[in-house]
Order: structure tokens, then C-alpha cells, then sequence
């Protein structure tokens, strides 16, 4: 079975690395919020090219984090592109702020056109997801917050080491999101996750907040949440960090050989944009009858993932926007025609072979 969500593979990879830092970290005794997240937590910030990073507990809670710092709530609008993955949405509802969903771009990012057509009154911020390893257009996208005075995050949980034109993602906001669940690119051994930024305003608010709104031990100015980051994650999080260049590019390899080798009229390969590195978290085609794909690779024991079959506005979690099938045409389209294909570290020759030839022997 080819498994897109093998983790295994990578972890031998640097196994030994891995090993001797967790020994380190469990014989240290301490365990969270320690030497291990401050050392991360300025490494990871000087790879992303930000002045601060903070370690919290996983992806959500960077989104969450980040809205609450930024001051937005009940009664805000924030911008997003409609085929985002659940997590994204949350971020901002649980807030209570008001997603307003846009249809994305070719390249599954936001789209700046229907963003700055969807600003009103009470638009506070867009939220840039950098889908599957691709950037959004940030260019644009900055000119627009810029423009407009909007606040601007970019979810950068599927995008560790993806730039535009040369700078990281994750540099070109107020804060950058980032999520070190195990399937992502720079995936830690539970959860974790961090956010970025440049004002020590915003470090030191989400730094308080994750700490049950603690800035003096024992002292709460605010009813805050426990999101920390652990000591065993960040050390291994450290380990992966300093390899995550090696790790990108054979995922790339393993896409550039899907790029040059596929060839069937019935799907649609991914496309990179100009002045982009895809980091191909996730290599996604489109195809018509994307579930009979799926079942045929599913039967030559090739496992494929949907990312993801429906969108944020018709969850049940959504009902209460009111939002309807019909409202978001592409990215409705998207759920019903994306394919995931396995690109993962350690992945064969011999099974990349295997996955090309599948989907050119389909028809
Ligand atoms: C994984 C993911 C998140 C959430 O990260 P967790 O660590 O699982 O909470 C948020 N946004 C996107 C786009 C993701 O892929």
C-alpha cells in the first residue's frame, strides 16, 4: 500500500538525531516553555525571516491567538477564501468575528479581486491561506490591506518554507500562523504550532494569553487559554527545522517526476505560480470523476486523500451563517474534483513509478 499519510519514512530518515535530542529533553527536567521553545522559537523566526515567534500549543490556537491579539471579535468581518480547510474558519469564529468567504484563485490561494470586492464597513482583516504549499499572491494581497487598512494573517499551517518572490510566507503579515501536526511539512511528534510576527506588541499579548493571560507568574491580566509548546516538541521540532530544506526539495523531486511523467486528458495537474517554490504539502490534482480515480488507485493499493470534500460554508458547524450550495461555485467545484496524491519524505523511486503509471493507465 502506497499510503499518502506515512510519517515513518521520514522519521528514520534522521532517526538517530531525533533519538539523542528526546533522551536530552526527557534527562533535562524541564519539560514546557523551556530552553528547547526559546532556542525554536528564534531559530523558526529567523527561517521565516520575522523579528519574534511564539510556540503555542497547535494551528488552531496560532489563528485564534492572532485574531484575539489583533482585537478582532463580535461584529468584525474577516476575509477568507472559500475552500480552506475547517481550521482556518475557527480561527476566526471562535473569536466571534464573522467570516466572509471569497472564492479562491487558480492556484487555490484568496483571490485579490474578490477580496477587495468583499470589504465593507466592518471588514477588519483578511486571512491569506497558503493552500497545499503554494503562496498566495501577496503581493496583491498586502497592496489591498494596505490600501484599505485591513489587518492581514496568513494561515501558513501548510507552508513552512514556501515563499513569494524570494521572501518566506508568514513574513508578509501582521502575524503569521503556523501549524507542527505530524503530516505537515515541518511536522512535530504530537502537537504543536507557533506564530510570527514583527511587533513585540503582538509577541506579548499571545506570549501572556498562552500562559492563562499570565505575564508575571501568578499575575492574570486576562482570561487567557494554556496553548504552550513542550520541550520534547520544540527539541524535535529544532532537529527538523535545520533538515527541512533537504525534506522540501525531495518533496519537490517527487513532484516534479508527477509533473513530467503524468499524462492523462482526464486530469488536471497542479500549476505553480510565477516567482513561487511550491513546497507541495499536498499534490493536488482535478478530475471530473475524481471518485472513480479514486477508487481505481484505491484498488492498485494506492491511497489518495480529499483536501477536502466540503467546504467551511455547508459544514453543519456553519449552518448558522446561512450560507447555501451555489454560494461559492469554484471552490464547491474544487471539493467536488480535488485529489490528493501521496508525496511524502522517503517515498521510492519505485513508488513514484507505481503512482505515475496508475494515473496514465486510468481512463
Ligand atoms: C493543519 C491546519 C490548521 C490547523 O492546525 P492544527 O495544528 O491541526 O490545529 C490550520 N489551517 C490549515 C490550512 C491547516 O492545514
Amino acid at each position: 500500500m502506497i499510503n499518502p499519510g506515512r510519517l515513518d519514512r521520514g522519521y528514520e530518515k534522521y532517526a538517530p538525531e531525533y533519538e539523542k535530542k528526546a533522551l536530552e529533553v526527557l534527562r533535562s527536567g524541564w519539560y514546557v516553555l523551556g530552553r528547547e521553545v526559546e532556542a525554536f522559537e528564534q531559530e523558526f523566526a529567523s527561517f521565516v525571516g520575522t523579528k519574534y515567534c511564539a510556540g503555542v500549543a497547535n494551528g488552531l490556537d496560532a489563528l485564534y491567538l492572532a485574531f484575539r491579539a489583533l482585537g478582532i471579535g463580535k461584529g468584525d468581518e474577516v476575509i477568507v477564501q472559500a475552500n480552506t480547510y475547517i481550521a482556518s474558519v475557527m480561527g476566526i469564529t471562535i473569536n466571534g468575528a464573522t467570516p466572509v468567504f471569497v472564492e479562491p484563485d487558480e492556484y487555490f490561494g484568496i483571490d485579490p479581486e474578490m477580496t477587495e470586492k468583499a470589504i465593507t464597513g466592518k471588514t477588519k482583516a483578511v486571512l491569506a491561506v497558503h493552500l497545499y504549499g503554494l503562496s498566495c499572491d501577496m503581493e496583491k494581497i498586502s497592496g489591498i490591506c494596505k490600501k484599505h487598512g485591513l489587518k492581514l494573517v496568513e494561515d501558513c499551517a501548510q507552508s513552512h518554507g514556501a515563499a513569494f518572490e524570494g521572501k518566506m510566507t508568514g513574513s508578509f503579515s501582521d502575524i503569521g500562523c503556523f501549524s507542527f501536526y505530524p503530516s505537515k511539512n515541518l511536522g512535530c511528534f504530537g502537537d504543536g504550532g507557533a506564530i510570527v510576527t514583527d511587533s513585540e506588541e503582538y509577541l506579548k499579548k499571545i506570549k501572556m494569553l498562552r500562559n492563562y493571560g499570565s505575564a508575571k507568574r501568578y499575575y492574570n491580566d486576562e482570561v487567557g487559554v494554556n496553548s504552550r509548546l513542550d520541550e520534547l516538541q520544540a527539541g524535535l521540532l529544532r532537529v527538523k527545522l535545520a533538515h527541512l530544506e533537504v525534506l522540501n526539495r525531495e518533496r519537490d523531486e517527487i513532484a516534479r517526476a508527477y509533473l513530467d511523467g503524468m499524462k492523462n486528458p482526464l486530469i488536471t495537474l497542479p500549476r505553480i505560480r510565477e516567482g513561487c517554490n511550491h513546497t507541495w504539502h499536498q499534490f493536488v490534482i482535478r478530475c471530473k470523476k475524481r471518485d472513480e480515480l479514486m477508487k481505481y488507485l484505491k484498488d492498485r493499493d494506492i491511497g489518495t486523500i480529499i483536501h477536502y470534500p466540503v467546504p467551511p460554508h455547508l459544514q453543519k458547524a456553519y449552518g448558522y451563517l446561512g450560507k447555501k450550495k451555489g454560494d461559492f461555485p469554484i471552490a464547491e467545484e474544487m471539493a467536488d474534483e480535488v485529489l490528493s496524491l501521496p508525496v511524502y519524505n522517503g517515498m521510492t523511486s519505485d513508488e513514484i513509478r507505481t503512482v505515475i503509471n496508475a494515473v496514465n493507465n486510468w481512463q
